[in-house]
């Protein structure tokens, strides 16, 4: 901890993050259960991915009627106007719920917390900020998002290029116009997918720079009608509590079977059909696509002939097809007019793969012995994903452990909660928790509210530290891994498994045994008194060895 004359504030909770899961947290925990909340947010307001991915043609994969909270009185006021909404009209809605709830007071902006450690004589967090700000909390939130660190790769030459540099989840507020430009894009993630038929209607030539060609399906993005929004809000609480015991935390298409078992025939037919409306539907078409090498390579395959169809460029189509992984094991990304922008004139694409990039100059990228000129580049490179946020921050736990060197050899965690060594700190959609394959909002809302029970329990029982326990936090980690070794997630060197960031070790990050089932541990944990975690009441101080005190 570095030296500061400032004198602490002291609250209950200190949240950090005000996205949705930070907002939810203040309203929750403050509104609901009377605790003194105070959140520390870097952005100038609130909305996190949100305020920062502005990027052109940001917008949700998850249909919006349910990528929002089920607060009923909320999800009855607003009106969605497209099955997935753009991001401006995501952050308008964040900005009407953080004024419902007034949440702004419990927030310091454009602040960012540098340090937090735990005070194991007062059980309590002390935490910094940027600021030189000191605050002190018994319990410490990280509402830090998944996808919240930008990844940008250091290119040589990198800060000789003449014209601006623009990464899409840190994209300008007040946009960026292309016009008559010739731009560059790295990356064709989902961010990379989503901008580049955009960027392409404006710019005067547009080149991508693709590494590993992904996986894209239609959006099948269209205006919701007023009948469609008025059935969904007379049947909301039924649609939102059916969703919870489902795999995704969303009603979708259900599989037809598994791939042994279904008539090809109809297979292929059911994912033109897919194909045409269902966005994500289409991996979901057999029960064992993540599992079965021959159920995914009849996906796989489907969606390389649909490239074909598209791509009017033979050798375009040949550089697009995905081949690297299987399908779904990287995050599949929807998109709109995706491979038809490669049949524009003033669109071309330079594969990396086996020749990267080898630098910038001040007139653009040079790959092999071309120099490619660019008036502006865009890097849609990613995140440091799911522990970035956190590993960012100098965390200190019992024993003065570090939390960045606890994760050293890849992130550990019980239920995606709590970490042990790091007494009453709580992660929000942490890591190994399956948030990461759901709709985020329906993970949030129930990491929330388990941890608001929790803290009532805590409360209730007396006690002043709870820390998740050694062996229970290595079952759970040895059950994440289990059971991604059962399916194909391992073969993409994808985020889900830290690839994507150099040096990152290589884990599976999320829990695959779907949401309902992890909600159903989750409940059982709490109703059996938390077994899993070592509570401590002030006259009963917990040390390494202290597994057989769990109360229960
Ligand atoms: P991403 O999926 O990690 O994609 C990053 C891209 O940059 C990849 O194509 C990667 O190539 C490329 N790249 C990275 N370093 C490179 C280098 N040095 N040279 C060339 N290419 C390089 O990141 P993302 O597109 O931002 O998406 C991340 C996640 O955010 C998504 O999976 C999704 O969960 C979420 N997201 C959601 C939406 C939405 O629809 N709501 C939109 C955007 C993002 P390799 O594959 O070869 O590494």
């Amino acid at each position: 901890m570095s030296e500061t004359t400032t004198a602490p504030t002291r609250h209950d909770v200190v949240v950090i993050g005000a996205g949705f899961s930070g907002m939810l947290l203040i309203h929750r925990l403050r509104d609901g259960l009377g605790y003194d909340v105070k959140a520390i947010e870097r952005g100038e307001d609130v909305g996190g991915t949100w305020f920062w991915n502005r990027y052109p043609g940001a917008r949700c994969d998850f249909e919006s009627e349910f990528y929002s909270y089920s607060d009923n009185e909320i999800q009855q006021e607003w009106s969605w106007s497209e099955r997935y909404a753009a991001q401006p009209e995501i952050l308008e809605y964040i900005n009407f719920v953080a004024d419902r709830w007034d949440v702004r007071r419990s927030i310091d902006f454009d602040t960012s917390v540098t340090a937090a450690t735990f005070d194991e004589g007062r059980n309590l967090w002390v935490v910094e900020t940027d600021r030189g700000a000191r605050l002190e909390a018994r319990y410490l939130i990280a509402a830090t998002g998944n996808l919240s660190v930008p990844s940008e790769p250091t290119f040589p030459g990198m800060e000789s290029f003449a014209g601006p540099i623009h990464h899409t989840g840190r994209w300008p507020k007040d946009g960026v116009d292309f016009t008559g430009q010739r731009v560059a894009v790295i990356g064709t993630g989902s961010s990379g997918i989503q901008s580049i038929p955009v960027i392409a209607e404006q710019a005067a030539e547009l080149t991508v720079f693709q590494r590993t060609a992904t996986f894209t399906v239609p959006a099948a993005n269209r205006p919701l009608t007023d009948r469609e929004r008025q059935v969904t809000k007379a049947n909301y609480p039924v649609l939102r509590e059916a969703a919870k015991h489902t795999r995704a935390g969303i009603l979708g298409e259900q599989p037809m079977g598994s791939f042994a078992e279904v008539d090809l025939v109809l297979a292929r037919g059911e994912l033109e059909r897919r194909w045409r409306t269902t966005g994500l539907g289409v991996t979901a078409t057999f029960n064992d696509t993540l599992v079965s090498e021959e159920a995914n390579e009849f996906v796989s395959q489907f969606v390389r002939d649909k490239i074909n169809q598209i791509v009017e460029d033979p050798a375009t189509a040949k550089l697009l097809e995905p081949h690297d992984y299987p399908i779904g094991t990287k995050r599949l990304a929807l998109d709109t007019g995706y491979y038809e922008t490669y049949n524009r004139p003033n669109v071309r694409l330079v594969s990396v793969r086996q020749t990267p990039i080898d630098r910038f100059t001040p007139r653009g990228i040079v790959v092999g012995d071309h120099e490619y000129e660019f008036d502006a580049i865009v890097l849609a490179t990613g995140f440091d994903a799911v522990t970035g946020a956190l590993e960012r921050i100098d965390i200190e736990g019992r024993g003065a452990a570090k939390l960045a060197e606890a994760w050293a050899e890849g992130a550990t965690s019980y239920l995606g909660l709590a970490v042990h060594g790091f007494p009453n700190l709580f992660t929000v959609t942490g890591p190994g928790s399956p948030a990461i394959l759901t709709n985020v909002l329906a993970s949030i809302e129930h990491h929330v509210e388990w941890i608001a029970d929790y803290l009532e329990f805590l409360r209730r029982e007396g006690i002043v530290r709870t820390e998740a326990d050694a062996a229970a936090q290595a079952g759970w980690v040895e059950q994440v891994a289990e059971l991604a070794g059962h399916t194909l997630y391992p073969k993409a060197a994808s985020w889900y498994m830290g690839v994507n960031v150099p040096g990152k070790p290589r884990v599976f990050l999320a829990y695959l045994g779907g949401f309902g089932t992890y909600r159903a541990i989750c409940s059982k944990v709490a109703a059996d008194g938390y077994p899993g975690f070592l509570h401590t009441t002030p006259t009963h101080e917990v040390t390494d060895h202290d597994s057989e005190r769990v109360t229960s």
